[in-house]
Formats: C-alpha cells, sequence, structure tokens
C-alpha cells in the first residue's frame, strides 16, 4: 500500500485522499469485459479536476483514488495472447466502475510499463493524459518504450483559461504546452483532444487551440462534445454547456479548414449506431425453457429518446422477415438527465 508521501504531487482538492492499490477491481473489470487484450489501464488516479469531469459527475457509484497493484498486471499479462498485435490502453478506463486517471501518476509506472513491453516487443502503447507531467526527463525516459502514441487533452491554449478548466495553476499549463516540442525531439507521435467549452473561451481560442495541435503535428483531434448529468451543478451546467448545433458546425468548420487532419467528433450522430439488431432478434426466435424452445412471441425494445428513431427503424426493418412481434418503446434517460433530443 502506498502512503501520501510516496505519490507525486496531486492538486490541492485532493489534499485529504488516501491513495491505496488496489488488487482486484482492475483486473475484475477486465474479465467482465470479455478480456480485452487492447486493455491495461493501471489508475484511476488524476492530478486534475476538470469542470466537465465525469468522475465527479457519474451518477453511478464508480471507484476513483486507486492505483493499479503491479502483480494484478502481471496477472493480466500472463493471460494474455502472446500474439495479440494491436495497438494497448494504458490510461482509458474499461466502462464500467473505474474512473479515469493519469497513467505517469502511478508510482511504478515505469516498472510496469517495462513488464508490458517485455510481454508486448511492437506494439504501439498509447496514453491519454492531460500532459501536466510531461517535463523533459518523463519525455525521455518514455521515449526508451517506443512505440508510444500520447493523446493529449488540451482545451485551451491559454494558461490562465487552461489552468481554470482543470482547476490547476499556470505551472502545469506551461509544462503541457511545452511538452508538444518534447515529443517531437524524441519521436513520439501524439494526438489531441479537445473538448470545446465556448462560455469558458469562445470559439475563437477553442479554433486557435485546433490550429495549435495541428501545427505541432497531432495526427488526429478528437472533438469530444461537453457532457453533464443530473448531479451537475445548475451554474456549472451553464458553463460547460455547447449548443449542439455550435459544435456541429465547428466540426465542419474545422474538416474544411484542415483537411489533412483527421477529426473525431464525439458523439458521431450521422454515425449508424452499428448494433446487431438482426443477431438479438435470432436470439428471441430461440427462446427458453419457458417457451420450450419457441420464440418468444412479443418482443419489448427499450431505447433512449436519443437513440429511438434509429433503433425503432433498424428493428422495424430487421423483423419483417420473422414470425415473431417487435416493438420498439423510448425511455427517458433519468440517470444522466441528458439528451440531444
Ligand atoms: S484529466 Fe481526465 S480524469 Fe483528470 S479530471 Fe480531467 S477529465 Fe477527469
Amino acid at each position: 500500500m502506498k502512503t501520501k508521501k510516496d505519490l507525486p504531487e496531486l492538486n490541492q482538492g485532493d489534499s485529504n485522499t488516501f491513495f491505496q492499490t488496489e488488487e482486484s477491481i482492475f483486473f475484475q473489470e477486465w474479465l467482465a469485459s470479455g478480456q480485452p487484450q487492447e486493455q491495461i489501464p493501471i489508475s484511476a488516479v488524476c492530478n486534475a479536476r476538470c469542470l466537465f469531469c465525469s468522475n465527479r459527475m457519474n451518477p453511478f457509484p464508480i471507484k476513483q483514488n486507486v492505483f493499479r497493484d503491479i502483480e494484478d498486471v502481471k496477472l493480466q499479462l500472463s493471460l494474455g495472447s502472446a500474439n495479440y498485435d494491436g495497438v494497448i490502453h494504458m490510461s482509458d478506463s474499461l466502462p464500467g466502475r473505474i474512473s479515469e486517471g493519469e497513467a505517469f501518476l502511478h508510482p511504478q509506472f515505469f516498472e510496469i510499463i517495462a513488464l508490458v513491453r517485455e510481454k508486448y516487443l511492437t506494439n504501439l502503447l498509447q496514453f491519454t493524459t492531460n500532459a501536466s507531467m510531461l517535463d523533459e526527463p518523463l519525455v525521455q525516459k518514455l521515449a526508451q518504450f517506443r512505440p508510444v502514441e500520447i493523446n493529449i487533452s488540451l482545451h485551451s491554449t491559454q494558461p490562465k483559461l487552461w489552468a481554470r478548466i482543470f482547476q490547476k495553476t499556470e505551472k502545469p499549463a506551461q509544462i503541457s504546452l511545452t511538452s508538444f516540442r518534447l515529443l517531437k525531439k524524441y519521436h513520439i507521435d501524439f494526438t489531441g483532444t479537445i473538448v470545446p467549452l465556448p462560455r469558458i473561451c469562445g470559439w475563437d481560442d477553442i479554433e486557435k487551440t485546433f490550429g495549435f495541435l495541428v501545427g505541432e503535428g497531432a495526427k488526429s483531434i478528437l472533438l469530444w462534445w461537453p457532457g453533464f448529468s443530473k448531479k451537475t451543478p445548475a451554474g456549472l451546467k451553464k458553463e460547460i454547456e455547447c449548443p449542439w448545433e455550435e459544435f456541429e458546425e465547428f466540426v465542419k468548420r474545422m474538416q474544411k479548414k484542415f483537411p489533412e487532419v483527421p477529426i473525431v467528433p464525439q458523439p458521431n450522430l450521422p454515425e449508424p449506431l452499428g448494433l446487431p439488431i438482426k443477431r438479438i432478434i435470432n436470439f428471441t426466435l430461440l427462446g427458453n425453457l419457458k417457451t420450450f424452445g419457441g420464440a418468444y412471441h412479443n418482443v419489448l425494445w427499450l431505447a433512449s429518446e436519443a437513440a429511438y428513431p434509429e433503433i425503432s427503424t433498424m428493428v422495424e426493418q430487421a423483423a419483417k422477415s420473422v414470425s415473431n412481434e417487435h416493438h420498439v418503446f423510448p425511455v427517458k434517460n433519468r440517470e444522466n438527465g441528458q439528451s440531444l433530443n
């Protein structure tokens, strides 16, 4: 177990938090998610408190402020396929019970990355970070484990705004902004993520940030529409809200202005949902013991209000050729309290 003095400097707001390693929750989540080879998260500890961070506004209880125990990483590595040659994400949390965090804060970060590299010799290791720790010693050491790709969250290039959004001081903002030069120097690729906060930064500043990432050589840029939940205080909601139409317009404008850089908008509403509707319908035809192996007669589908129009059309189409009946109903999102409709 680590004590506070063993850990890197954290945000002031975290000063009362006692950090510890957790042996099993990461592994349990990995098993529950179907053992995805591409995921080895190691930290649910962050040194920032972003205004829009889902960790604090999540209506479901999630585990925070724990580092993954190195033995737990070894256990997952021992079960990983030696033939896996895809990317390995070491920051993303698996969808479920663990909060996102900064892998670089892990006190045994370099021991862990060495173990991962021992098992996966050439796989791309990917990290998402606010870049506030990416100083030269860290970047230089990290470069020894290439191929590595960093996804940097940068919502403004103005230190004052950076500090306000991440709820840190301007000193780490400077480290973050300098890190792009260091990544170039040590030949580490990066992608960028912007959460556009037009009520705080203004669209001009967001466009400047976008241009900055392009100019520094971002391989792609992810634009995350800022989300909120019913737990978000009304005042904060007003600050972080980004009208959907303005977001869409900005995405289009950036696509036109920087056609050479792939832009990934999240969510990407025009993209088809890609749900296995036909497969699910086939399961309903198999029935169960209660139906003596016959098909379920009336199948009820529940979809969020936002997804309802598309899902109902998909089900209607796919159910045309089957003998049982399928009915889709929209359901209000009472947990998150946010809808695109
Ligand atoms: S950097 Fe990521 S995990 Fe940390 S507070 Fe911001 S959004 Fe949350």
